[in-house]
This record gives C-alpha cells, sequence and structure tokens, in this order.
C-alpha cells in the first residue's frame, strides 16, 4: 500500500464560519481499510480527526493533508467544486495522520516549522516504504518548503493568521491563532478527552506552553482530535486547555506513587468530564494506558519538576 488505504474516504463537511470547513473522519469502528494491524486505522480512525480549511474567494489554506492520499483528494476535489484554484498547505506538526495527504498539493507551497522539516527531512525514506510506523506506507512525502522559527504570518482576503510554534504533544507544534474571531486552530497540542503524550520528557515545558497559551485572546478552540459534535457545534473553549493542563500535571505528580499505573482514565479525567470540560471517549483508555508507562519509565526515579 502506497498511502492507499483502500477504501472511500467517509469524511464529514462542517462549516464552523464564513471562511473556515472542518473535514472529520474516524471515530466509526464499523469501517476499516485493513483487517491487519495498521496506524491509520487502529490510531487515526480510532481516534477520529479534523482537518481545517481556511478560505476566501478562490484561495485556501490546508491545515493538515489527512491521514491519507484518499482522503485528502477527497477534500480537494471538495474545495475545487468550491472554485477554490489556489492551495497552501500548513502543517500542525510532522506525525503521519497529519502528512499523509501530501502528495495531494503536490503543486502548493508546505508552511510548517523549521523542527517539523528538521524531523521529516531524516525520516522520509522510512514514513515512504512504511517502516516507520509500519503500514500503511506514504508516498512522496516533501520537506516543507517554507519554514519559521517562532511564529509566522499568513493572510487570506481579510483574515490574518498567525502561526505559533508550541512546545506541546511534540516539540515542532505549529497552531493557528485567528485575531477577527479569536479562533484557535490547536492542531495536536489539545486533545478531547485527554492529551497522547510521546515526548514525555518535555511534559513541564508543555504544561508552560499550554500557560502561555491560555493567555492569548481565544473564543473558540478547534482541536485535530476532538470530539466531532463539540466540533461541529461551535468548538471548544478554554476549558480545554486547562483540562490539558490539570491532565499533565496530575500525571507528573502522582507518577511516583506505587500503585501508578493501576490509575484509570476516570481517575485522571473523571472531574474534568463531570465539569463538561472533556468528553471521554472509549478508545483513549489506550492511549491513558500508554501514557501511564511510558510517564513511568521516564519520571518515575527523577526529582519530580514544581509546576
Ligand atoms: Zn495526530
Amino acid at each position: 500500500m502506497h498511502g492507499s488505504t483502500g477504501s472511500e474516504p467517509r469524511i464529514k463537511v462542517h462549516t464552523l464560519t464564513d471562511y473556515l470547513l472542518a473535514f472529520y473522519a474516524g471515530r466509526d469502528p464499523a469501517h476499516r481499510s485493513a483487517e491487519t494491524w495498521n496506524w491509520f486505522d487502529d490510531s487515526a480512525m480510532k481516534l477520529g480527526i479534523a482537518t481545517y480549511v481556511i478560505h476566501r474567494g478562490n484561495e485556501a489554506i490546508v491545515y493538515d493533508t489527512f491521514a491519507s492520499i484518499e482522503q485528502a483528494r477527497w477534500m480537494r476535489r471538495y474545495l475545487e467544486a468550491m472554485g477554490i484554484e489556489k492551495f497552501t498547505v500548513v502543517y500542525s506538526h510532522w506525525h503521519l495522520d497529519h502528512i499523509a495527504g501530501d502528495a495531494v498539493f503536490g503543486d502548493c507551497d508546505v508552511v510548517a516549522t523549521r523542527l517539523t522539516a528538521d524531523a521529516i527531512a531524516p525520516r522520509k525514506a522510512a514514513i515512504e516504504d512504511g517502516t516507520l510506523w509500519g503500514p500503511p506506507a506514504i508516498q512522496s512525502i516533501r520537506v516543507p518548503n517554507i519554514i519559521f522559527d517562532d511564529r509566522h504570518t499568513l493572510t487570506i482576503g481579510d483574515i490574518t493568521l498567525q502561526l505559533r510554534l508550541r512546545n506541546i504533544h511534540s516539540a515542532d507544534g505549529c497552531v493557528i491563532l485567528i485575531p477577527k474571531d479569536e479562533i484557535l486552530l490547536a492542531g495536536d497540542t489539545l486533545e478531547d478527552p485527554l492529551t497522547y503524550m510521546i515526548e514525555v520528557e518535555n511534559l513541564p515545558q508543555h504544561i508552560a506552553d499550554l500557560r502561555e497559551m491560555r493567555a492569548w485572546d481565544i473564543e473558540r478552540i478547534y482541536p485535530n482530535h476532538g470530539d466531532p459534535d463539540v466540533i461541529a457545534g461551535g468548538g471548544y473553549g478554554k476549558s480545554l486547555i486547562d483540562a490539558t493542563i490539570d491532565y499533565v500535571a496530575a500525571m507528573l505528580a502522582k507518577s511516583h506513587d506505587q500503585d501508578y499505573l493501576a490509575g484509570s482514565m476516570e481517575d485522571y479525567v473523571g472531574h474534568l468530564a463531570a465539569r463538561g470540560w472533556v468528553h471521554p471517549f472509549e478508545p483513549y483508555r489506550d492511549v491513558h494506558a500508554q501514557n501511564l508507562k511510558l510517564v513511568h519509565e521516564h519520571w518515575r526515579d527523577k526529582l519530580l519538576p514544581v509546576i
């Protein structure tokens, strides 16, 4: 399989504002692209994924190219049918579920943080032959051609987008702030019901960057992995940032506890769900268990940071 998932994409399109669309796929366990384990079905689609498009006139900025060639092609055709002819890609971070549709936008500029470009370049061959995360392989991934270190501004018609580096979830994170409507496109810096931890050595920095982000003028938040009903219904408030800080801080604070690995998803997000800040979703139980394991391995014998 070369970036092909062999099935017709099942994508829902939500109109969030007159210039902002969400394309949502996944959380649909009845449909798989392959019978055996693969990251497309068993990670990306299981958790559900949104890709966001900012459009004005015949131009669009595509914030991530989806988790497969088919999904990206479906999205591009949909946008072309709206009269859009010029596309610019912005990457939220280098992970495969966000860049897999790159080839569909092979004629477009790709904007990303320098760290995203630096992460893709040495992994390009392993991504393309399906050995980095296992199958499916992804054909012709490019290294982004417009790179920035900390901040970058894009304009499309009357809309200004502020791209900002965030070390949350992954060190190369790029979120998009749309000051006009105080909208934050959060990439994978925020997930509902809990953040997917990988670079656990950076958790104290994640909390610092989350706190800084919370001080920005933000009215509505749209994460890439979230509850489709909340996304379609107007997005999240800053309480999703509060929930993420609470979760990460508790995961760190308890990491020296004897029975740490037995901590359930409910133990950590139950009180946040009761406030309506997050919406527990069964497949995140495995993500939480994996988070516990990674945090335990890294932090059990280290002095815990003051956070
Ligand atoms: Zn992701």
